[in-house]
């Protein structure tokens, strides 16, 4: 994916959201969860990966323990400056509603099957341990997120 859909969707004379454009943290690893009141309440998962953060929405609050699988719908692929974005996106615009960092860090990816399967640790202030998103089965972009059991 690029941000061509990104910026698609969006009316950047209206919105205060950040502009698309390709960039790369420090650190490269960048991990955030958004809390987005939309017409529905839900959590947008963010990775950085390639100069974008790869994205995924939650209608469900993230799981903090193992044992809580969550779905996780695919999004577009969101810039690099939409991490720690907070603000209001108008009444009328794609996303409406208020969006607020929900938690913020770093990732380290452990294993990875590329477009269908994410095995990661999380370091961020809510959210810490190993993570899972695998790719439903016959879905484009339904996937599951779960914390992993660090029993062996
Ligand atoms: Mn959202």
């Amino acid at each position: 994916m690029s941000l061509k859909e990104y910026q698609n969707r969006r009316n950047f004379s209206r919105s205060p959201e950040p502009p698309a454009r390709e960039q790369y943290s420090t650190e490269g690893n960048i991990y955030s969860i958004q809390e987005h009141h939309a017409s529905r309440l839900h959590w947008d998962l963010r990775l950085e990966k390639d100069g974008v953060l790869l994205s995924w929405a939650l209608p469900k609050e993230p799981p903090r323990e193992p044992g809580i699988r969550r779905l996780a719908v695919r999004t577009e692929d969101h810039p690099l400056d939409y991490a720690f974005f907070e603000g209001e996106i108008p009444a009328g615009g794609y996303g409406a509603g208020t969006v607020r960092v929900w938690d913020r860090g770093h990732y380290y990816q452990l294993e990875s099957k590329p477009g269908t399967e994410i095995i990661f640790r999380i370091e961020g202030e809510k959210l810490s341990g190993i993570y899972c998103l695998i790719k439903m089965k016959k879905d484009e972009k339904n996937w599951l997120f779960f914390k992993k059991s660090t029993s062996v």
